[in-house]
């Protein structure tokens, strides 16, 4: 045995891996009867009726050819939660072996050990939250098949300096874990080159941060080809599904793409880090490498609650060793920041570069909107410029708000996450609501505004929407659809939607379509509603008064 094979945790090579039905064959079939797929689809149609791609060749060929290292070395997981928890199995007994992590770091490490009955070990980072290559040799014995090093770092954010990972790299007897989940937001090459150079090196990488894809569930673990053919042999056999498997071949096609918005994202940290040193209630901000920053109050538990009493959620760090006082906060949208700034404004400290703003006139709100069924962010800027980010969840809903937004010429961020598995009611409801909400309170008293707006027609189809901004709910609904669903909306849902969103927008609608394309109508109905709401909402230059019938109020 060499010296990787020697680590292993017993009995792991002798394990038969599961071969699935597509194993057994090689080569082109017409017919596919081996996997007890269902032949007949599903209930959306055909696509995704078969098992996901177990190897995941595609993806690992193109990440090969990304990194400059062999497919044979390219492990894909469920993330690269799921390759952490693999590396603890493959080489730990439980009740016997151990890891060793360097706190403060990223959280999984222990619990992955814990949950599989191994030991986890502490040698704890510098004051500068550099490696401490001393506390690291002293906790180094017999059983510790594993340390993680996490470099840029989370929570703290730094890189760890190349040349200590290099010694560990050569005095440690087990195996090296370099978690570079940030790798891509530093300057700092990745030890992805270094793998040729030595065979106990495991190199983590993720699509979840730089390249913006949490939610697909894609993590990389790049290392010698006995270590990647024992992850192979012990993971679930189908742990990535072909959805994440297309999505992740479809982003990883646009990596120019991700630079740009790499770019972009590291620029706004440097101004978000400069602008957070000027705040009174800010005792440090930690030079970061990453896409987050770790910052240490005068009381972070007040700071913690004032800012979730806003809306505002960061990551209490302050109970891990080293962070007293610390918390970590993910660079935002240039408007998110803006709004954070301003609520550590208010919550004691002035920002000298949020003064640069001109707040009075601002028309903006933030709804969040909790219910048993649904969980909605609703945040609108009345005097943006149409763009919109929307995940309802919905497709052919966000679709529509994108419309309302572009027309409109409101920014509209909505994130919902709904009982979708129930059905779409709630979803679409309590979006309105959130929605009429976030707009009757970014419109405040009305000063200055148009009032009424209307549009007539679009496309093929006739939609006229006529909108008073009264401040009495009122809706009247003269459409009628085909169909019973578009997309994955029912089209019964359209009218609630409008319905709630009078209610609590306060507001008079008068939407009437006809056409033969059910698409089409509802289509042209949301741009013209947005359309109306840009013209009611908009301000007349230098006007004050509140718009009334009876002459101004
Ligand atoms: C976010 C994070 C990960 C998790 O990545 P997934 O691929 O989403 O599982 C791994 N390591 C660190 C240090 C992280 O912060």
């Amino acid at each position: 045995m060499n010296e990787i094979e020697r680590l292993f945790r017993p009995g792991v090579l002798e394990l038969k891996p599961y071969t699935s039905a597509r194993d057994d064959f090689s080569g082109e079939a017409l017919v596919f009867l081996d996997a007890n797929e269902n032949s007949f689809g599903s209930a959306l149609g055909p696509s995704y009726s078969r098992y996901p791609d177990p190897h995941h060749r595609l993806l690992k060929q193109k990440l090969s050819e990304m990194k400059g290292v062999s497919p044979e070395s390219v492990f894909v997981g469920n993330g690269s939660d799921e390759a952490i928890d693999l590396l603890i199995r493959a080489f730990c007994a439980p009740g016997r072996d151990s890891i060793i992590i360097t706190p403060p770091t990223y959280g999984i490490y222990a619990v992955s050990a814990g949950i599989n009955g191994v030991a986890c070990k502490s040698a704890p980072l510098g004051s500068e939250f550099e490696l401490d290559l001393e506390a690291c040799r002293s906790v180094f014995e017999e059983g510790s098949k594993i340390i993680f090093l996490c470099s840029p770092n989370n929570p703290t954010g730094n890189s760890l300096k190349r040349e200590a990972n290099q010694s560990l790299l050569k005095s440690f007897d087990g195996v090296v874990v370099l978690d570079e989940a940030y790798i891509d937001f530093s300057e700092q090459p990745s030890f992805l080159l270094e793998l040729g150079n030595y065979r106990n090196l495991v190199v983590l990488q993720t699509l979840s941060k730089a390249w913006g894809l949490a939610g697909i569930r894609v993590g990389m673990a790049f290392a010698d080809p006995a270590i990647v053919r024992v992850l192979e042999g012990i993971k679930a056999t189908y742990n990535v599904s072909s959805l994440a498997q297309e999505w992740a071949l479809r982003a990883l096609a646009k990596e120019a793409r991700k630079e740009e918005l790499v770019k972009a994202l590291v620029a706004e940290r440097h101004r978000l880090a400069e602008a957070l040193k000027q705040v009174p209630e800010v005792d440090k901000v930690f030079p970061s490498d990453a896409n987050f920053l770790l910052v240490r109050f005068n009381d972070a538990k007040r700071i913690f609650q004032g800012l979730l009493d806003r809306g505002i959620v960061v990551r209490d760090r302050s109970d891990m060793p080293g962070c007293e006082n610390c918390l970590r906060i993910s660079v935002g949208l240039p408007d998110e920041n803006r709004e954070l700034l301003a609520a550590l404004e208010e919550l004691g400290g002035r920002c000298p570069l949020r003064g640069q703003e001109p707040r009075a006139s601002e028309r903006t709100a933030i709804v969040l909107r909790h219910t048993q069924e649904t969980w909605i962010r609703v945040k609108i800027n009345l005097d943006g410029s149409g763009r919109a980010r929307i995940q309802s969840g919905l497709g052919f809903l966000n679709h529509m708000l994108e419309q309302l937004s572009r027309h409109s010429g409101f920014d509209l961020s909505v994130e919902v996450s709904g009982d979708l598995h129930v059905d779409e009611h709630h979803t679409v409801e309590d979006t309105a609501l959130a929605l009429g909400e976030a707009f009757a309170q970014a419109l405040g008293d009305k000063r200055g505004i148009e009032r009424f707006g209307f549009v007539v027609p679009m496309d093929d189809a006739l939609a006229q929407v006529a909108l008073d901004l009264s401040g009495r709910p009122w809706l009247v609904w003269e459409l009628k659809f085909g169909r019973e669903m578009i997309g994955d909306v029912p089209t019964e849902m359209f009218s609630h939607f409008f319905r709630s969103f009078c209610d609590s927008a306060k507001c008079t609608l008068n939407i009437k379509a006809d056409g033969q394309n059910d698409h089409h109508k509802i289509e042209s109905v949301f741009k013209a509603c947005g359309k109306a709401l840009g013209m009611a909402a908009q301000r007349r230059h230098g006007a004050s008064e509140i718009p009334s019938t009876k002459g101004v109020l």
